[in-house]
């Protein structure tokens, strides 16, 4: 496990085991307990690149023909909290839904990467939520507006190495104030994990940190101030935030 995390005036990333947080210096390594840090975004990315429409039951809930080729708009790196920090309802918007989504972060600089060759740009995956204004979405043909405000990409809490989990078969939930909304499976997915990079590497170039978020299931819906919003991934952990208005 990957985290980024503050203590006093230092921002560093470090390894996470047993409750232990080790941190590589240049010729050393410090050690923090977990519960002394404070938990930030597990990482801060150059662009944040979204598939739309990229899970079948999703379609089929839709009713729509599923998509050819990858549908992807970006959200803005400003748009970044972490696991616990507060989701801002806009006063501009009346309907604001959440979805659950599987992030990969990506782990260096590339271009043109094949599919095939795909896990060597992953740095790992954690949990995501795309959370969009839907009735700005549906006034607007271009996607930016209902996707870009400020705290609308809850993500973490941690990146989990790829070597550590097995993403085939788990489960993804989103729950709103304890009940499940959204329960589907990663392996529901159109367009999988290495083709979405070679497509999105295709047009441009991925640095390190880089977010893609791979669409959400079945089952969006709104939220409302008050909320306490949670994405689940069997295998990485649970992504937490409140609504404020
Ligand atoms: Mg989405």
């Amino acid at each position: 496990m990957i985290g980024r995390f503050k203590f006093e005036d230092q921002i560093f990333t470090g390894k996470i085991t047993d409750g232990k947080v080790i941190v590589k210096q240049e010729l050393y390594f410090d050690t923090y307990n977990l519960e002394d840090l404070q938990l930030l975004p597990p990482t801060i990315p150059s662009k944040i690149i979204c598939v739309g429409l990229n899970y079948i039951d999703h379609a089929k809930e839709l009713k729509m023909a599923l998509p050819d080729h990858p549908i992807i708009f970006l959200k803005p790196p400003s748009s970044i909290i972490g696991d616990g920090d507060n989701i801002v309802y806009p006063p501009n918007s009346q309907v604001l839904d959440y979805e659950a989504e599987l992030a990969v972060v990506i782990s260096k600089r590339c271009k043109n990467v094949l599919a095939k060759k795909a896990k060597d740009v992953i740095l790992g995956f954690t949990c995501f939520n795309d959370v969009t204004a839907r009735d700005l979405q549906k006034i607007d043909n271009q996607w930016t507006r209902a996707k870009s405000f400020d705290t609308f990409a809850p993500i973490g809490p941690y990146i989990i190495e790829p070597d550590k989990i097995n993403l085939g078969d788990a489960f993804i939930i989103s729950r709103v104030n304890g009940k499940i909304r959204q329960n589907s499976n990663i392996n529901n997915m159109i367009f999988e994990v290495p083709f979405l990079i070679e497509f999105i590497s295709n047009i441009m170039t991925l640095e390190e940190g880089d977010i893609i978020a791979t669409g959400t299931p079945a089952g969006v819906g709104p939220l409302h101030i008050g909320d306490i919003v949670e994405i689940e991934i069997q295998g990485i952990g649970i992504l937490k935030n409140h609504v404020v208005g």
